[in-house]
């Protein structure tokens, strides 16, 4: 059923429609005097036919109101006329309405007309939806579509045929093809005529008036009905495609080259292991042909080599990879080789097997290098076997006689001899001591060669044999004028576990060396804990010397056999150059490591690490040694001032004299000295006399010359020197001093020479007034603010010295120094400062040890 709304301003008329309307089986109906009546009614229920009078009285008329309801509700109107003038009905014309009525009319008029009006309506409807449908095809199809009429004038154009374009259907309607498009045939570059377009759809260039071209695949279609006849040009854009295309075909052509250049030999097989491809190496390897492909499993490549075969199974039934396996195969020769061989699934996109690759390297050469050279190192093991079993053998032999020879000696030494006679079998002994230890360490080498050597694990008393050790050394340095010091640290334990003998023959070798190659100056040893447990302890042995010291690039080679800095130690020296390398050895089996610090003509330091079982510590007696029950104490607090630049003697002096109950001010350099002298006098000076500025024997000239003050003339002067030799003290006694002590430094030695000079309490009160040093600079018992601080910029300038004269050994001492003083201090920031420091001197690193001066500079002034 059907709802019109009938729009007439006589009720009547209206009425009288409505009753027509009825007749014909038209029930639904409603009417509106107004136009603005008929919007209301619209709204509130749409109808699907309106019948308008043309003359609707009131502001909108019926004309323009069939406009708007036209436009904005897109409802059928059909007009219902009387008389209108032929402006109103042109004006009308434009409303697009679906019939006029004229009036009088009848039910079959009216019927008829309704009707046909409604039909009209719902072709017009579906032909609006066709048209939408056809314009967003044609908008989204991705195919640029050109439509020209007869003469190529454009008539139509796509989305995409305009961006082929570059412009638009308006620019381009009505204007001939060609002047928007040119065809190219793609290989002659040349312009392709309709004609020859017509013929089949073909891939060309396209070029644009815009200039720019690009391959289409184009198919041009005539059309020729009874309404209308043209072309139309359907243009799809294959660069992307051809784009792809080209680079698969590259990446295929880069595959099969790589494919075909390889060494190895390579087969592609099915599931079933039958060959379906291979490159040139398998089919020269294998004496296959490709162009009989497939036509082999690649177990007709075995033979009967069941082994191999079995592999292959495996690889089958486990569809795992094989990786490198070395297998025998046979060659186009039929000759039996070893191959290693590769085999990985191959799979496709979905993950599922579709066969397999196979990777042949034939390495029968590479066996015959391997077993040759397995020859060889067997030969060359079995000859070494037998040089060092034939050294241990010899070393063995020769000692037997070589003993009787020495003893003998020695007998014949205690018998009735003439000067010359002794003297000759004095040099015999010597001679035979030391080739019998030459012999000695030819069969500890020989026994390193042969991996012989074994350590002994023994619980022995470690302090007593390093004291021993250092005890017989001490007397060759007493002969070369060189002193000799060391230290051991107090939580090293009495006692431990492993071999005494081996670790007196590292220390032996190390300080053996030491004061060989050191002619002036000193030879320290210091032993401390690196770790502590309960089961363990690794030891830290220090051996260093002020001698010829070693060149950085030699520091390494020094530890393997035979090698020597150069061939003129030898001749100078003397030595084999296998005593590092046995230390370092040893060394190794004590579970530890040994290296070298040193600059070359300014001596080395030679550390090597050991660790120890722990074992029973109550059968060793505390070894007190100098520290504790030989411990030297002062008859009186004395204030003591220490003229000496190198830190870490400033340090080991400051420390022994404070825990003696002693007040100690430090001075860096000479002018120093006699500036503090000369405004507080104390009861002793301890001074060095290679200190700078003003030289040591400078400064006890001017000391004993100042006779107006005879607190400081008379006080008592200790020379520290580099030196123990006797012109040393001689020098030293000649300039005013009162006594001398030889680097490095012994406290005990030290203290009793200070109890020696400073007597009685009686004679210090003579010397004058003692307490001003306190006064002065507001000393806590013990420990000075001031020096600390002096001292703390002293060991600045020093390492702002090494730095100049990029003095990398200077530079790790000082910070080594600095280190420990920051951490006995608790001043943080410094002490990481001065270890970073430290390791830039050990790396050589100028850049990074400027960096971290300027940092040390702050964290001392915070500190
Ligand atoms: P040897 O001393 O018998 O030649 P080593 O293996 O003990 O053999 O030492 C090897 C070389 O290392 C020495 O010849 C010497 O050149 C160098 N060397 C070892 N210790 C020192 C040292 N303290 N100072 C300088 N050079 C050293």
């Amino acid at each position: 059923m059907h709802h019109i709304l009938i729009v007439e301003d006589e009720k009547i008329v209206a009425t009288d429609i409505r009753y027509m309307l009825k007749k014909i089986d038209m029930t639904s109906t409603d009417i509106a005097k107004s136009a603005n009546d008929a919007f209301e009614k619209i709204e509130a229920k749409r109808p699907d036919l309106i019948l308008m009078d043309i003359n609707l009285s009131g502001d909108i008329d019926g004309v323009h109101a069939a406009g708007i309801i036209q436009k904005k509700y897109r409802i059928p109107v059909m007009y219902l006329t009387a008389y209108a003038d032929e402006k109103t009905v042109e004006r009308a014309k434009h409303t697009e309405p679906v019939g006029y009525l004229l009036k009088p009319f009848n039910e079959i008029e009216l019927k008829t007309n309704i009707e046909i009006a409604l039909y009209k309506q719902k072709i017009n409807e579906k032909l609006k939806k066709q048209e939408l449908w056809l314009s967003s095809t044609l908008t989204k199809i991705g195919t640029g579509i050109i439509k020209t009429d007869e003469k190529s004038a454009i008539i139509l154009m796509n989305n995409v045929a305009e961006r082929f374009a570059g412009t638009t259907l308006e620019n381009a309607e009505g204007k001939l093809i060609s002047e928007i498009f040119a065809f190219l045939d793609i290989k002659k570059q040349q312009i392709l005529p309709r004609s020859l377009l017509e013929e089949k759809p073909s891939n060309v260039f396209l070029q644009n008036s815009a200039g720019w071209s690009f391959p289409v695949a184009l198919t041009l279609q005539k059309i020729e009905d009874e309404s209308e006849s043209g072309y139309v040009y359907f243009l799809q854009d294959l660069s992307e495609k051809l784009g792809a295309e080209k680079k698969i075909r590259s990446t295929e052509q880069l595959l099969k080259r790589t494919f075909e250049s390889l060494q190895d030999a390579i087969l592609i097989m099915d599931h079933s292991f039958t060959i379906i491809d291979s490159n040139t190496a398998a089919q020269n390897l294998f004496g296959i042909s490709k162009i009989r492909l497939p036509y082999k499993r690649v177990q007709d490549l075995f033979k009967d080599n069941p082994g191999s075969l079995k592999i292959f199974s495996e690889v089958l039934s486990h569809k795992a990879f094989l990786r490198r396996h070395e297998i025998a195969l046979y060659d186009r020769k039929n000759e039996l080789f070893f191959a290693e061989i590769t085999v990985a699934p191959l799979v496709d996109e979905n993950g599922e097997n579709t066969g397999w690759v196979c990777a042949v390297t034939d390495i029968r050469e590479r066996k015959i290098y391997e077993s040759m050279l397995k020859e060889a190192k067997e030969d060359a093991e079995s000859a070494n076997r037998a040089k060092s079993e034939f050294l241990t053998n010899m070393s063995h032999e020769l000692r037997t006689p070589l003993n009787s020879i020495i003893g003998m000696t020695e007998l014949t030494l205690e018998t009735q001899l003439t000067r010359d006679q002794r003297e000759y079998l004095e040099i015999v002994r010597q001679s035979s001591l030391s080739f019998l230890q030459l012999l000695n360490t030819i069969l500890d080498f020989s026994k390193i060669e042969t991996g012989k050597i074994e350590l002994e694990q023994t619980d022995f008393d470690l302090r007593k044999t390093i004291h021993d050790t250092i005890d017989v050394m001490k007397v060759q340095a007493i002969k070369k004028g060189i002193s000799m010091s060391h230290e051991i640290g107090n939580d090293v334990p009495n006692g431990v576990n492993g071999d005494p003998l081996r670790l007196q023959q590292i220390l032996v070798n190390l300080i053996g060396n030491a004061i060989k190659f050191t002619d002036e100056g000193y030879v320290r040893c210091s032993i401390d804990v690196q770790k502590k447990d309960n089961e363990t302890v690794t030891l830290v042995f220090s051996v260093e010397d002020t001698g010829i010291g070693i060149p950085a690039d030699k520091t390494s080679i020094i530890f393997e056999s035979f090698k020597q800095v150069d061939g003129s130690t030898t001749r100078k020296y003397g030595g084999t150059g296998l005593g590092l390398a046995i230390s370092k050895r040893l060394v190794e089996l004590m579970g530890g490591a040994i290296w070298v610090e040193s600059r070359k003509r300014r001596g080395s330091r030679f550390v090597f690490t050991a660790e120890f079982f722990m074992c029973d510590q109550s059968q060793f007696e505390k070894d007190e040694d100098s520290l504790n029950a030989r411990k030297e104490i002062l008859p009186m607090e004395l204030s003591v001032l220490v003229a000496e630049d190198d830190p870490s003697t400033q340090k080991m002096i400051r420390q022994a004299l404070e825990n003696r109950g002693s007040t100690v001010v430090c001075a860096q350099d000479g002018r120093t000295v006699l500036e503090l002298l000369l405004r507080t006098p104390f009861d002793i000076l301890l001074l060095d006399t290679e200190i700078p500025v003003i030289d040591g024997y400078e400064i006890a000239r001017e000391i004993r010359s100042m006779r107006e003050k005879p607190a400081v003339s008379k006080m008592p002067i200790i020379a520290i020197t580099t030196n123990a030799r006797k012109e040393d003290l001689e020098k030293c006694l000649k300039t005013g001093m009162n006594g001398h002590i030889p680097k490095p430094v012994q406290i005990n030695e030290l203290v009793n020479m200070i109890k020696s000079l400073i007597k009685t309490e009686n004679d210090r009160s003579q010397v004058g007034e003692f307490y001003p040093v306190q006064a002065e600079f507001g000393q806590v018992k013990g420990k000075s603010v001031f020096c600390e601080r002096k001292e703390l910029l002293a060991s600045l300038q020093a390492m702002g010295r090494a730095i100049t004269e990029k003095d990398f050994f200077m530079l790790e001492k000082e910070s080594e120094s600095l280190l420990h003083y920051a951490r006995e201090h608790k001043m943080d920031s410094l002490a990481d400062e001065a270890f970073r420091m430290k390791l830039a001197a050990r790396k050589i690193t100028m850049k990074r040890a400027r960096e971290i001066m300027v940092r040390l500079k702050k964290a001392a002034v915070i500190s």
